[in-house]
């Protein structure tokens, strides 16, 4: 075990501890994962969220579905990180890739672990066909519809009822110090970006995920860095009830119902579908200024025309041989469509996350050129 680069430490007692558990078996604190040693690194060769493994834990397979690096947009003013475009569609994507690490690194074969939303089927599909998983279902109410369907077709899960608590060898909960290592990839994707924001706004349920970023945070400044953002943690109304973790620094702002709905519908008008607690962090984000709101945020279906399908076509086509490029570019590697036909297009192509996009400096100009991502 010489070449753990970290420990599992308790926050409290400052107990070592040789799995990740969700608390101390001492005191009952907080248990997260401390370095050797802090240097950030950014490795690109490296798939997912490992291209900064010098500040996560060392295991002998870096376990990656392609989760992480997901697209930065402005939606009516207000910058997005849209947590969305992980593989199963949600920031919990993040910690599985470390936990599945983990998990493949001990041999295990077999893990127990409580449904959460997203997090149970983000775990499952990381670790479909290697390990199996019982699920513990407190409250089938609880459980969604959509993921209890995916469940049941995998024959690597077994669900089951949960009758009481006890935590195993194989068991594998939510929150634990991996989690935290996967989330916080969010503040480093931020950073690496240079993005130039006072606040990093995020929902707050379990209050996980503020945690994480804080955490990414303090990681960054012991690496030597000077890093100055503010987590801001959004929640709807007062559901202080479910919070499990917090820190100082992390701001809290509730938002109330109404303005929630009032969010939400203004989002929908324009195209855009977000869950409540995430439409609590837009506003949060909106009435700030100078924010980045973290979100999952999915698009209306909406009727695509043939002639729309065949630009968008085009474009891949164009970027793929070609790019980058501006807008202009395109059209004159293709004109047989509009330069504004083009402009709208690659427009709602990046909102969607379809391609990416980087801004130079071409003589005294700022141009934007599109790119595949
Ligand atoms: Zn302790």
């Amino acid at each position: 075990m010489d070449s753990l680069n970290f420990n599992f430490k308790c926050t409290v007692c400052g107990s070592i501890v040789s799995r990740p558990l969700p608390t101390c078996p001492y005191c009952s604190g907080l248990v997260t994962v401390e370095y050797k040693e802090y240097a950030y690194r950014i490795d690109r060769s490296k798939p997912g969220i490992w291209r900064y493994s010098s500040l996560l834990p060392r295991f002998n397979e870096m376990i990656s579905r392609g989760e992480g690096l997901t697209p930065v947009s402005k939606v009516e003013g207000v910058l997005v990180k849209n947590e969305r475009k992980n593989p199963t569609g949600s920031y919990a994507d993040r910690a599985s890739a470390v936990i599945a690490s983990y998990i493949r690194d001990a041999n295990l074969e077999y893990v127990t672990t409580s449904y959460v939303d997203d997090f149970t089927y983000s775990l499952t599909f990381y670790l479909k066909d290697t390990v199996k998983i019982e699920i513990l279902i407190e409250d089938l109410h609880q459980a969604s519809f959509d993921d209890l369907l995916k469940f049941i077709g995998n024959e690597g899960v077994e669900l089951a009822l949960r009758r009481g608590m006890s935590v195993r060898d194989d068991t594998i909960e939510y929150v634990n110090p991996l989690t935290i290592e996967g989330l916080k990839t969010i503040i480093f994707e931020i950073y690496e970006r240079g993005l130039n924001v006072e606040n990093i706004v995020v929902p707050m349920e379990t209050g996980v995920l503020a945690y994480s970023l804080a955490k990414g945070i303090e990681d960054l400044r012991r690496s030597g860095l000077d890093v100055n953002y503010n987590v801001v943690a959004a929640m709807i109304g007062d559901s202080r009830g479910q919070v499990v973790v917090s820190r100082p620094e992390i701001r809290i702002f509730h938002v109330e119902g109404y303005e929630v709905l009032k969010v939400l519908s203004k989002l929908a008008k324009r195209g855009f579908i977000t869950k409540p607690i995430s439409a609590a962090s837009y506003a949060v984000a909106e009435n700030l200024g100078s924010s980045i709101a973290v979100i999952t945020m999915g698009f209306k279906p909406y009727k695509v025309t043939l002639r729309e399908r065949r630009l968008k076509d085009v474009i891949f086509k164009v970027l793929s041989e070609r790019g980058p490029l501006t807008a202009y570019g395109v059209w004159r590697e293709n004109p047989r469509y509009t330069l504004r036909g083009y402009y709208k297009a690659l427009k709602s192509m990046e909102l969607r996350g379809d391609v990416c996009s980087e801004v130079v400096l071409k003589g005294a100009r700022r141009v934007k050129l599109y790119k595949l991502c």
